[in-house]
């Protein structure tokens, strides 16, 4: 069964990179049938925090990505642990004793002799008798996994053919001096046991993946398949890492995005639909095919994504924001249909319904006109040709039109320079309103 992981690390806020590669995942395994597991990859005890995994679980329910499986590695450490037993057992992992600052020395020296500083393995040369004399002296070992230092090759199905030589890379740390695990090893190991079969993640784990590859087959599992996206850049093409802290969904809710903005731009930056509300979650999934996301990056600009939310708001019809309106004590598809082409975020309806009850401070620029005006408001029922005739009647009275004629009937009926359109606001506000707006009467 297809099977995909997202497996964030609970040590800051879900970022719109990140939220990007679980809606990836998400969709993938929507359109597939498969299962999508959540994994709080909280190994590293120091940084992890509770409340960034309740947070983590919060947004991600905010944007419609819904989890079958859900695992914490914290809770996984027996499983971890034989997995490294058995890598000891096979001789693929091996006990070094370099504290950091030999390392460092060493790395130093070997960038200034304008070699790649790739970890030389002195510590594999170590004799029975070498590791017990460190021990002696009170030296406790960091772990390395032996890579094959051959050329892992994999078909990602995002990149295409890959091929990474591993005896380019330094044989990686998976468990440090203090028996904590680094990621590598938890990761795979629970992979394995979850039996993922696809892992789909940003292009920065590219090189982890030739190094992961080999642990699936030190351990005897077969790899999962690999599809490595292209990470978000700003609007200007600047890393978002620096940024990452200011593009949490969190502000983004608190902006006024709508989740199936953020779904709509994050599933579709980099393409031509970029800047079109999608539908639904699942309409995306039903045309999502890794292929399509291409290996140029995509970009993550605020405003774009400010104008797609206005977009998705102006094509909203009355049924899809009853309950939100009833909420905040708002009611009526003629008023929804007056504003929301004026919304920027939903909640500026709260500001565009006060124009409808009341009390609005009018400005009244021109008594005398205002005063005309008023007495050519027609009798109730009002609807949506009331403005026509009423406009048509006080122009025929002050021979003003244009600009002259609507911008203080606009001030004193609403007290705003701008607002929705008064062909479909003047009907909710009513004649009594009405009237005493354009007598210069707060109501
Ligand atoms: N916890 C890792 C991260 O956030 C997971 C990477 C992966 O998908 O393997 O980068």
């Amino acid at each position: 069964m297809t099977t995909v992981r997202f497996a964030p690390s609970p040590t800051g806020l879900l970022h719109v990179g990140n939220a990007r590669t679980a809606l990836l995942n998400f969709l993938f395994v929507k359109k597939n049938a498969g299962r999508f597991l959540l994994r709080i990859d909280d190994t590293d005890a120091g940084r992890s925090k509770p409340e960034y995994e309740e947070a983590i679980k919060e947004d991600l329910a905010w944007l419609g990505i819904a989890h079958d499986l859900f695992a914490r590695q914290s809770e996984r450490a027996d499983a971890h642990r034989a997995a490294a037993e058995r890598l000891k057992a096979s001789g693929r992992l091996y006990p070094c004793y370099e504290s950091q600052l030999e390392l460092d020395r060493r790395r130093q020296r070997q960038i200034a002799a304008g070699k790649p500083p790739v970890y030389d393995r002195a510590a594999l040369a170590l004799t029975a008798d070498d590791r017990a004399k460190e021990e002696a002296q009170g030296r406790v070992p960091h772990w390395r996994f032996k890579l094959s230092q051959s050329k892992v090759k994999w078909r990602d199905l995002i990149r295409g053919d890959v091929e990474i030589d591993t005896a380019h890379l330094s044989d990686p740390v998976l468990i440090r001096e203090d028996g904590r695990f680094l990621y590598t090893l938890p990761s795979v190991a629970d992979d394995i046991d979850f039996a993922v079969t696809h892992i789909i993640r940003g292009e920065d784990h590219v090189t982890n993946t030739a190094a992961q590859i080999e642990l699936f087959e030190a351990l005897g599992a077969t790899p999962p398949a690999f599809a490595h996206h292209p990470l978000l850049i700003g609007a200007g093409g600047e890393a978002l890492s620096k940024r990452l802290g200011s593009l949490s969904l969190r502000l983004l809710r608190q902006d006024g995005i709508e989740p199936m903005a953020a779904v709509s731009y994050l599933a579709k930056t980099g393409t031509s639909d970029a800047t079109a509300p999608q539908p639904s979650l699942d309409a995306l999934a039903e045309e999502f095919a890794l292929e399509k996301i291409g290996r140029a990056p995509a970009h993550f600009d605020p405003a774009e994504l400010s104008n797609l939310n206005a977009k998705l708001l102006h094509g909203l019809p009355y049924e899809a924001v009853t309950a939100r309106l009833a909420a905040l004590g708002i009611t009526g598809a003629g008023f929804w249909d007056a504003v929301k082409p004026n919304l920027a975020r939903f909640a500026d309806v709260r500001e565009l319904w006060l124009l409808v009850v009341g009390p609005v401070t009018p400005v009244i620029e021109d008594a005398g006109f205002a005063a005309t005006a008023a007495a050519h408001l027609p009798p109730e029922p009002w609807d949506d040709a009331t403005w026509g005739g009423f406009t048509k009647a006080v122009a025929g009275a002050t021979g003003r039109k244009g600009r002259e004629l609507y911008h203080p009937l606009r001030l004193a009926l609403t007290g705003r320079e701008h607002g929705p359109e008064l062909k479909k606001l003047l009907p909710l506000i009513g004649r009594t309103r009405a009237l005493a707006r354009l007598k210069g009467e707060s109501a």
